[in-house]
């Protein structure tokens, strides 16, 4: 017979999946979202947890469970390009250019809000970002739900976004109603945000989708300035981010003789001295891999990581982007 020391984790561990629902159904998790509950669902660049656009209960739950400060503002994820009108105000001139080249797509765009967002999506902000993602669940979730959905990243906040449902119930399990399981995400960082709100767009984070490809439409585009007033109206870049405990380091080489529990994520052979090595051969595959390598190094008790520094054209921008903040902590 079992002693009550060995059949206490398995209860306790029966118990915490049976407060979050981990599910293939998108009829389920609809269900879920039209009765009130929170969902984190697959995007093509990370998870998301979701929350109906105009349920300020709902979005309580979203802030309260990720522990997100709530002067950063939520992004409105639609399945049809035409729900645009439903949270924005106006379409600009290049907004409308962006969404007919890259919707549905990795691209966040920011407009003057509509009265129907309310302020705690928002902010307090006059604008609203919107995004279209190119997955087929979250496509399906979105018009299960029958309205826009918000959808944060579906992390604590500070810690690396989820790239893995697993991910997601190591983050929020126990906290958050279901997860919809969707494999793993393509891009694996989050979209590229642009705000189409003036004459000239100004990319606010660099994403899934490069600069280069949003210049073959859009040649103006800026990038922000940090000393901006745009940066003042994009408060997710003033906040911690992408955080494993370990402290990160971009460095050109590997060490040949690192510190004790220091792993490596790049391109170029790592020695024997680290504790755990993660190979890329592409940018794409780096940019797949980087948070779930980030989340494994904690699991691993690391307590250094060395990400390999990547040149900075195409999705290399986000890459670096991610592993400077991660290293600023
Ligand atoms: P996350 O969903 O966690 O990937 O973060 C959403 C990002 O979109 C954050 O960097 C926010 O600051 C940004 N964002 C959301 N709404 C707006 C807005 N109205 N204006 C500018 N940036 C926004
Ligand atoms: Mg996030």
């Amino acid at each position: 017979m079992l002693s009550l020391r060995a059949q206490t984790p398995l209860h306790c561990s029966i118990q915490y999946r049976m407060k979050t629902l981990v599910t293939e159904s998108v009829e389920i998790a609809s269900e879920i979202v039209r009765n009130g509950g929170i969902v984190a669902f697959p995007t093509e660049t990370v998870y998301g947890l979701g929350a109906p656009f105009s349920d300020t209960e709902a979005i309580k739950k979203v802030f309260d469970a990720k522990r997100r400060p709530q002067d950063n503002p939520l992004i409105v994820h639609i399945s049809t390009p035409e729900q645009i009108e439903q949270v924005a105000s106006e379409i600009t001139l290049s907004a409308a250019t962006l969404i007919a080249e890259f919707f549905p797509g990795p691209l966040t765009i920011v407009l003057p809000k509509s009265g129907a967002v309310p302020e705690l999506v928002t902010a307090g902000l006059e604008t609203v970002a919107v995004r279209m993602p190119a997955n087929e669940i979250a496509i399906a979730l979105i018009e299960g739900s029958r309205t826009p959905l918000v959808a944060p990243s579906a992390n604590v906040s500070g810690k690396p976004s989820p790239t893995t449902a697993a991910a997601v119930i190591e983050d929020l399990g126990g906290v958050i109603d279901c997860v919809l399981d969707g494999g793993q995400t393509r891009h694996g960082l989050e979209s590229t945000v642009v705000d189409c709100t003036g004459e000239t767009p100004v990319l606010l984070r660099s994403g899934s989708l490069s600069i280069e490809d949003l210049r073959t439409v859009c040649p103006d585009i800026k990038k922000l300035e940090p000393s901006s007033d745009l940066s003042r109206r994009s408060p997710g870049l003033r906040h911690r981010h992408y955080s494993p405990e370990a402290a990160v380091l971009a460095v050109n080489t590997p060490d040949p003789s690192p510190p004790p529990n220091t792993a490596f994520i790049g391109f170029m052979t790592a020695g024997e001295g680290y504790d755990f090595v993660v190979p890329v051969e592409t940018k794409e595959e780096y940019a797949v891999r980087l948070f779930e390598f980030l989340r494994e190094c904690d699991r691993r008790g690391i307590q250094l990581v060395h990400c390999e520094a990547v040149d900075e054209a195409g999705i290399g921008s986000a890459i670096m982007d991610r592993i400077r903040r991660a290293a600023a902590d």
